[in-house]
């Protein structure tokens, strides 16, 4: 369901967050947008009361509730591609269904398989000296999870925390992005004639509703986006004591070490920077490699792009940039650095693909540190490439910024493989490839620092939005008395054995 605000399109501010894209008109408040603020907390009260009528939502109902995000995934999904498609101007078919559909069905299946694994109470062990009481960790669903996701995989980031907080027992409302206006009307169709307005609801709007949205006492508010909307969302939760899981961004480096196969890395350098032209997450923003390698790294990043887009120009397999002030901002990024004296090298033709809004891989060699494109998440096909003196600096380097959301190492040295691991901090990892880490139910995801707080993903997800709740079970033929006033000798004797045994 929605609340009839979903044709409310994109007030223009600062959408991207920390990227620095120009603001030319003030934000709307919520009334003008259509939606108010008392509609919104009326729409949680309803979702407050239904869960309280349900505290405990049974396997089969969550199996249930996870079976029909399922099939409105399918009966839906040529919707989803073409509103898609059409939010981007042109978004590989293929892409989406797979780093979204696929995605977000694994994650469906995953919860679906194991949903009953979680659910159980966990044994916790009980000391000796309190047997035979029993300890038990037992899962609670929260109540109701908020979910503000961005545009970048508008189906994928909103349905799978969806999944999360309906397979851990919650109730769940959505505030997708206004910059993918038609994929989020898609999404209120397909969830309202899938589920009730009690057990998910999905509130369309701009800025100006997300803002209120997040000012509601949610149990939980999990926010995928920036990382400065990130604090303003901790801010807004930080006044109802809700807890956040906030997924943001941030400049994941790739680190080329001496010992790679550098035609290897370049192919997975390229593929990971160019999904979704660069709009990922994930994608790796700069590369630092050794001085020696750098004219062979880019000989190899422009064979890896020919091998993949044989026709950069014209497939359709390539992605369009979202909006053309997030294009503006990224040509004004190549061009501070160019005046810098920074050498660009694009990897395709520019003024060709312009007006489709697509922009070819661009490398950048050695920017200057403090411009714009080494300070802020490039978020777009360009990539810096820097020469880096040694093992350390390249460390020295990921650690002069604030913590990434990925890092990617490539290399056959396990000792210096080892020193990047334990000496950097970073989201996650993977090693010799590009994204990987990012696609697996069983490892949690999610930001440290800058990049954000809380992971989700499989078992991950559902503990982050469950309340883990301790329970201790006294047993009748339990005997605390030697250990209550009033204390004697005997009391200190126990004490002297417990002291022993713990
Ligand atoms: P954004 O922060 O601009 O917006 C995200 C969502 O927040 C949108 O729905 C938007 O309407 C809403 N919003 C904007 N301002 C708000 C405010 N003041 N109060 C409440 N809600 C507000 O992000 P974006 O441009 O949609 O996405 C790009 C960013 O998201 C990049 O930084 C990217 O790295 C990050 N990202 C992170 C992950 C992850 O899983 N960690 C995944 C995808 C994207």
């Amino acid at each position: 369901m929605g609340l009839g605000i979903a044709r409310l399109h994109a007030p223009r501010v600062r959408l991207l967050g920390d990227l620095d894209l120009a603001d030319d008109a003030t934000p709307r408040s919520v009334e003008e947008s259509g939606v108010s603020a008392a509609a919104l907390s009326a729409l949680l009260d309803r979702q407050q009361r239904a869960f309280l009528a349900e505290p405990f939502a049974s396997l089969q109902t969550r199996k249930e509730r996870l079976k029909r995000v399922v099939s409105m995934l399918e009966t839906h999904e040529d919707d989803f591609l073409e509103a898609v498609n059409a939010d981007f101007g042109g978004r590989s078919k293929h892409e989406t269904i797979l780093a979204e559909i696929l995605m977000t069905l694994s994650a469906a299946r995953d919860a679906l398989k194991h949903v009953s694994a979680w659910m159980r109470p966990r044994r916790a062990p009980a000391p000796l000296y309190l047997a035979p009481a029993k300890a038990r960790i037992a899962p609670q669903p929260l109540g109701v999870v908020g979910v503000i996701s961005p545009w970048n995989y508008p189906l994928l980031l909103t349905l799978s925390p969806m999944i999360a907080a309906i397979a851990a027992g919650n109730r769940v409302m959505i505030k997708p992005s206004e910059l993918t206006a038609q994929t989020s009307e898609a999404l209120d169709r397909a969830i309202a004639s899938a589920f009730g307005e009690t057990e998910c609801a999905v509130v369309t709007g701009g800025v100006d509703v997300g803002k209120a949205f997040s000012q509601l006492p949610f149990d939980h508010l999990i926010f995928t986006g920036s990382t400065k909307i990130g604090v303003d969302i901790a801010r807004a939760a930080a006044e109802n004591l809700t807890p956040v899981t906030l997924e943001l961004g941030g400049k994941s480096p790739a680190i080329i070490d001496e010992t790679a196969d550098i035609q290897a890395a370049a192919r997975s350098i390229a593929y990971g920077k160019l999904l979704n032209a660069g709009q990922t997450c994930v994608a790796p923003d700069y590369v630092l490699a050794p001085s020696s390698k750098i004219d062979v790294i880019i000989q190899a990043m422009k064979s890896s792009v020919a091998k993949l887009y044989p026709r950069v120009e014209k497939t359709r397999d390539y992605s369009a940039i979202i909006s053309e002030r997030h294009y503006a901002r990224l040509e004004r990024l190549v061009d501070e650095a160019r005046q810098r004296g920074a050498d660009i090298v694009p990897v395709g033709d520019a003024a060709q693909m312009k007006a489709r809004k697509k922009l070819p891989l661009t490398l950048v060699i050695n920017p200057p540190k403090d411009c714009t494109l080494m300070q802020e998440e490039i978020f777009g096909p360009i990539l810096p490439i820097i020469p880096i003196s040694s093992r350390d600096d390249a460390i020295a380097t990921v650690n002069a910024k604030p913590r990434p959301l990925a890092l990617y190492w490539f290399g056959r040295d396990r000792a210096a493989r080892e020193a990047v691991l334990t000496q950097t901090h970073s989201g996650g990892v993977t090693i010799n490839d590009t994204l990987r880490h990012a696609a697996l139910e069983s490892l949690p995801f999610g930001g440290v620092g800058a990049s954000g707080m809380g992971a989700y993903h499989g078992k991950t997800g559902f503990d982050r939005l469950s309340h883990l709740k301790p329970i201790y079970y006294q047993s009748r033929f339990a005997n605390q008395s030697a250990i209550h006033p009033p204390y004697s000798r005997h009391t200190d004797k126990i004490l002297k054995f417990i002291r022993k045994i713990i």
